[in-house]
């Protein structure tokens, strides 16, 4: 069966298409610069790599060439062979726990909660509506990046602000990049052959966060509201006192979508190092002496440790701490910085095991008291077995 994942941006779409069962994938692609001059897309083929320069204003335009390299390429003789399309959403709020078939009710919901994910939820619906003009027949669903978190406690996910600020404008921790700590905790109890499992799953990318996961089910993560919480992030600061921002609104007279620009665009490892907030120009920074590049290393280290310490103790235990995502499943040096920062819980890492970049590994010791994984995300695959099982069920 034919199943289309895909993640529709503001600007960019990106697609995988996978024959399922066999998770087998066919052709996949990015279609960049949406409503944009200089619009490209670039496909991926047996191996090739090709880029086609054309003007794409708007997204419908880009199904339109997606749905043409489809057929010219011999992966489909009719789109009617595609029997699913997994959308990519980020904010489903506390109304979906799980992926779902897209149907009036939960384009409303993706409408409803666009205020909390501006730049993603209206990109999700146009991508959908684009994607159902040209494939009609087929199932369409919704895989929403918060659904995974939506089984954390209550005690988890309030914050202790006015309970008003929950009961009437929904103000409670969400979490973010749900499929992948779904994708890989499930891949992490596959290696450990059993469900009855504590582990944590760090998620470090451009954007990132932690999560607690018990028994498959997610108890806590490290985004909130927003993705601006949590660990130290690209460009976005994570965790702050919330009085920052009154201060420095009063002190320098910045509004508050210049404070949301700075906390979220020029904070991270760009705002302590001034230098990028690329992990790998920060890495060479430091490398070359250079002290706010050390600093913002040493500050996004140590919230990964801080996190991963309360995870230990809320979940009383931990079979597994996986790591992946850009850096987690490239940065030979941050694990290293991390898994040494653990060495008071009995947690050893092997160097040479470490040596690894986006390959499933395990990088601790034998007489490690907890392994350490790196596991590569794969939240297109992810997005294709949600959507198979629900056009499977159908
Ligand atoms: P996004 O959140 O945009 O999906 P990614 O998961 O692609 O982010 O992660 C991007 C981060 O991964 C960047 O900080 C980048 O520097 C880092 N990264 C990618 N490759 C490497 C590498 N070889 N060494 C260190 N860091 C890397």
């Amino acid at each position: 069966m034919k199943i289309l994942a895909v993640n529709a941006g503001s600007s960019s779409l990106k697609f995988q298409m996978y024959e399922m069962p066999q998770e087998k994938v066919l052709i996949s692609g990015v279609f960049e610069r949406i409503g944009i001059d200089n619009s490209f897309y670039t496909i991926k083929l047996n191996g090739e790599k090709i880029t086609h320069e054309v003007e794409l204003s708007n997204h419908s335009v880009a199904v339109g060439f997606l749905t043409k390299e489809l057929l010219e390429n011999n992966i489909v003789d009719s789109l009617d062979e595609i029997k699913g399309v997994g959308h990519r959403t980020v904010q489903g709020a506390d109304k979906i726990s799980d992926s779902v078939i897209v149907n009036e009710y939960v384009e409303d919901i993706i409408q409803k909660y666009k205020t909390l994910a501006p730049l993603h939820n209206p990109a999700s619906l146009v991508g959908i509506k684009a994607f159902k003009e040209y494939m009609p027949n087929a199932v369409h669903v919704a895989v929403f990046d918060t659904a995974f978190h939506q089984t954390m406690p209550e005690e988890a996910f309030m914050y202790a602000v006015p309970y008003e600020w929950y009961t009437e404008h929904a103000v409670r921790k969400y979490g973010m990049h749900g499929t992948s700590h779904k994708y890989v905790s499930r891949r992490i109890n596959e290696i450990l052959g059993r469900n009855d499992t504590k582990v944590i799953v760090c998620h470090l990318g451009n954007g990132g966060s932690l999560s607690a996961v018990v028994n498959g089910k997610c108890i806590d993560t490290s985004m909130g509201l927003t993705p601006n919480a949590g660990i130290v992030m690209g460009s976005r600061c994570g965790d702050i006192d919330a009085s920052i921002i009154p201060y420095i609104m009063e002190v320098t007279g910045m509004s508050i979508s210049e404070v949301d620009k700075a906390l979220n665009k020029e904070s991270g490892l760009l705002g302590i190092s001034g230098v990028s907030s690329d992990s790998r120009d920060v890495e060479k920074g430091a490398n070359d002496g250079n002290k706010r590049c050390i600093l913002a290393q040493n500050i996004y280290v140590r919230r990964v440790v801080e996190y991963i310490a309360k995870y230990y103790v809320l979940m009383g235990g931990v079979d597994a701490i996986c790591f992946t995502a850009g850096i987690g499943e490239n940065s030979i040096s941050t694990r290293e910085k991390i898994i040494e920062r653990l060495s008071v819980l009995g947690i050893k890492l092997d160097k040479e095991a470490n040596n690894v970049r986006g390959e499933e590994k395990l990088i601790t010791s034998k007489d490690s008291s907890i392994p350490c994984y790196v596991i590569p995300t794969n939240e297109e695959l992810m997005i294709a077995r949600d959507t198979y099982n629900l056009v499977d069920e159908k």
